[in-house]
């Protein structure tokens, strides 16, 4: 099939445009688009054959649930049962926005969207384009990060294209993402809720609005198999994420010792012939000698960070990057969410120095 490719001007849009999209989604057919996070693959959630057309289009696990979007508070009350208080307060706090809640799933959610499971994810996100197209299609809409299953999330419509180009109807263009990291996940069924996902909305936030919160154990393991025993609760996080196709390793330490390691690991590389990419920062930058550096902007700006991850990781599987080196980044606020998805992509390979 061929893939059409439609651009949105955001600051004049014109919900004609987006009609052509929404009717897509009613015949039960895909289309990608932006939502203030990353781009997500969108289908009809309570359309079962809907669902199995996301998971064929992206390579994805069967039991690796969707997240169902929606344009307004009032839909949780139709896809979900027994919804605490607690969800309604998170919904006024942080609606339309970057959080995901897992409810009790209602009898009209079909498993095949919740990879099988009696839980069911819910978010309202706050981009017009994704609202816009929710509102006009009718439907609930199921939809996925917009990229081939194990590769990195993505933030805008070219590396949609890159993965999913004739496996969907469309891709709406609403240039790049605002936040560029996926949402946080918030599983309220658990009497104490519990963070599965870390994302833009923080722990700290959650716990002003509702009370004690959890973090799952699984999150910011070290080690390998530690990180790989989380998966009880959150299914998709046993996958491989946000892989690049070259080995990355994440350097830990003081600054002047990391820099020193990896210019230590380019030089090695590059006499063995190997394609060396180095993630720094704008403070760093110019400290690396060799290979392929590129600045993921300052440490002292996590949104930049986060903003800039996916795409740096995907430019490096660009240029066919065979090791990619990283420095590390402060592990609160934002920074949870960045080192989450950075030592995911590593498949949790770090050496401290
Ligand atoms: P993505 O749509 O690519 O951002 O991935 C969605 C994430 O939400 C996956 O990691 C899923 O494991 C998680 N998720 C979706 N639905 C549920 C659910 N009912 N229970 C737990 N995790 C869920
Ligand atoms: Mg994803």
């Amino acid at each position: 099939m061929e893939t059409k490719h439609i651009i949105i001007d955001r600051k004049n849009v014109n919900e004609e445009e987006l009609r052509e999209a929404a009717s897509i989604i009613r015949e039960g057919k895909l289309v990608a688009f932006p939502t203030e996070t990353v781009y997500g693959l969108g289908g009809d959630a309570l359309d079962a054959s809907a669902a199995k057309r996301i998971y064929e289009a992206k390579g994805r696990p069967s039991d690796n649930p969707l997240i169902v979007h929606i344009a307004d508070v009032a839909a949780l009350s139709f896809l979900a049962v027994d919804i605490p208080d607690a969800a309604y307060q998170l919904a006024k706090e942080f609606w339309p926005g970057p959080l995901t809640m897992i409810l009790k799933k209602s009898d009209v959610v079909p498993k095949s969207t919740t990879g099988g499971l009696d839980t069911v994810a819910i978010r309202f996100p706050s981009d017009e384009i994704a609202q816009a197209i929710i509102r006009l299609s009718g439907c609930y809409i199921a939809a996925p990060s917009a990229n081939a299953s194990g590769r990195p999330s993505t933030t805008c419509a070219e590396h949609v294209m890159e993965d999913l180009n004739g496996r969907i109807e469309m891709v709406v263009d609403g240039g790049p993402v605002r936040i560029g990291l996926e949402s946080t996940i918030l599983d309220l069924t658990e009497k104490i809720p519990v963070i599965l996902r870390p994302g833009y909305i923080t722990k700290q936030q959650l716990e002003n609005c509702i009370g004690k919160v959890r973090v799952d154990k699984g999150i910011m393991k070290t080690k390998k198999e530690e990180g790989a025993a989380v998966v009880a609760k959150a299914p998709g996080m046993k996958y491989r994420h946000y892989a690049p196709k070259g080995q990355l390793t994440i350097y830990e330490g003081e600054s002047s010792s990391v820099i020193s390691c990896i210019n230590q690991k380019i030089a090695e590389k590059m006499k063995e012939g190997a394609l060396v990419g180095i993630i720094a920062t704008e403070e760093t930058k110019d400290s690396y000698i060799g290979g392929m550096i590129r600045s993921i902007g300052s440490r002292y700006d996590e949104e930049a960070i986060a903003a800039h991850l996916f795409q740096i990781l995907r430019e490096f599987d660009s240029l066919h990057a065979e090791y990619i080196y990283s420095e590390s980044f402060t592990d609160n606020r934002l920074g949870h969410a960045i080192m989450n998805r950075l030592m995911k992509a590593a498949g949790y390979n770090i050496e401290k120095v």
